[in-house]
């Protein structure tokens, strides 16, 4: 059987210890959640049947700041994956140097059988049996898959109910609701800064660079616009329903109206069709996931024809696809710097919530930039100090502030 997202999680964190020495207890502490909460939530459905889902929050660690992390709505969303996802967002707040652990949530549903009325009785319902959990100072939620500033806005509604006006308590809001410009294309910003920073390393550039984007939700599709306007040739991209490819590169722009107009990249007229396996197997400079988790793996990662892995998804290379892409010389810049500009850039919304000031979004743009350009620069240093990959180095860099900040709160 294949490992599971949590076990992957672990593997690559141990691969850090094993570098750092560090104490069997203090591997320990570090891996372990904090909190791990499953409820039940149960709706009255449009048509009158009763609702039955299940809903989780993992809180991993809080050394640093209050918890944070997304809410996901998918059919995949169970304990284990959530457990994964809330340790990387710690390792991610850490690496990028924001003042917050790492937390995650979901319920598990299919958001696509949901009426917006169900999906906004699903998310009240959750609030009212979290609440106690979070908040601005203990956790703060976001937008993940198939969670956006609507759902966020139902939950900053619900939350305020209870416990008075407290914008603060979730993130990536719409703008009009005390959200923050540049937040909806932070996290695909942000990949584009870490692709154009490690490609610059290597003295290439963004133009003229082929790049493969399997998922053209909110990171895909930012990320396909933004580096198409810094002069990359985007010449595939697909979501849930399938792909489309123009060996002479996509208007990213004309393929996201495409997208709001129909509901899917596929039918779009200036391209041919391929499906999501294929994907991965096409010759390009930069291939990136930015859908699921758990898409490279030992079956295919032998048939990646990409110099570079852009991991704008979490967790979308298994542990021994990490060992075949390594041994292959194909750089992986991985999940845990690549999509750190949502995190960031809701840091950011954060603050101006707790300030009641709004900043610019050439203002939030170039403090992303700041944040991707030292993380990078961090990785590095790691790199050739501990002569690992920079997945590894990503998580040394993340796992020594961790250690640093529970060391110096102490242990009872
Ligand atoms: P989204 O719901 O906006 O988009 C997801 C995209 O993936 C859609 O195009 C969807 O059709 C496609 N997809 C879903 N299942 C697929 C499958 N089986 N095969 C191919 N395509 C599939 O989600 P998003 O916010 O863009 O998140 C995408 C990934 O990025 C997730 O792994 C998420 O955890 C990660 N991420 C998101 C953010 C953020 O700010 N939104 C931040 C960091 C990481």
């Amino acid at each position: 059987m294949s490992e599971s997202p949590y076990e992957t999680t672990n593997k690559f964190l141990q691969d850090a210890f094993d570098e750092l020495g560090l104490k069997p207890e203090t591997e320990h502490l570090l891996k372990t959640p904090s909190r791990e909460v499953k409820v039940e939530l149960i709706i009255r459905m449009d048509d009158g049947s009763i609702g039955n889902f299940i809903g989780y929050r993992v809180q991993h660690d809080n050394a640093r700041g209050p918890f944070k992390g997304g809410l996901r709505y998918n059919t995949d969303v169970n304990l284990n994956e959530v457990q994964s996802l809330a340790s990387l967002m710690s390792w991610k707040t850490a690496l990028i140097d924001v003042p917050y652990g790492g937390a995650k949530g979901g319920i598990h549903c299919d958001p696509r059988e949901l009426s917006d009325a169900e999906m906004e009785r699903l998310t009240r319902q959750f609030v009212e049996r979290i609440h106690e959990l979070v908040g601005p100072t203990t956790d703060i939620p976001a937008p993940d898959m198939n969670t956006d500033g609507q759902v966020m806005a139902w939950f900053f509604d619900a939350y305020s109910d209870v416990h008075g006006f407290t914008p603060a308590v979730v993130t990536g809001k719409p703008v009009d609701l005390h959200g923050s410009l540049g937040r909806e294309a932070a996290t695909g910003r942000g990949c584009m800064y870490a692709l154009r920073e490690v490609l610059e390393y290597d003295g290439r550039g963004l133009e003229d660079t082929e790049v493969v984007i399997q998922g053209f939700g909110n990171v895909g599709s930012w990320a396909g616009r933004l580096l198409h306007d810094e002069g990359a040739t985007i010449t595939a991209v697909s979501d849930i329903e399938g792909g489309i490819y123009n060996e002479n590169g996509l208007d990213t722009y004309a393929v996201q109206k495409h997208v709001e107009e129909t509901g899917s990249v596929v039918g779009y007229e200036n391209a041919e069709s391929l499906t999501n396996e294929e994907i991965f197997e096409l010759d390009c400079d930069v291939l990136m996931p930015a859908a699921i988790g758990h898409v490279i793996t030992e079956d295919n990662a032998d048939d990646i024809e990409a110099d570079y892995i852009l991991e704008g998804a979490n967790g979308p290379t298994s542990y021994q696809a990490d060992k075949i892409l390594d041994d292959r010389g194909i750089v992986q810049i991985p999940d845990i710097y690549a999509n750190d500009g949502g995190v960031t850039v809701s840091y950011f919304e954060w603050t101006q919530n707790i300030q009641h000031f709004s900043w610019d979004e050439d203002k939030i743009n170039s403090e992303l930039e700041t944040h991707m350009v030292d993380a990078h620069r961090t990785m590095r240093k790691l790199m050739d100090q501990y002569d690992v990959s920079m997945r590894t180095a990503a998580f040394i860099g993340a796992i020594e502030r961790v250690r640093e900040s529970t060391a110096m709160r102490g242990i009872q």
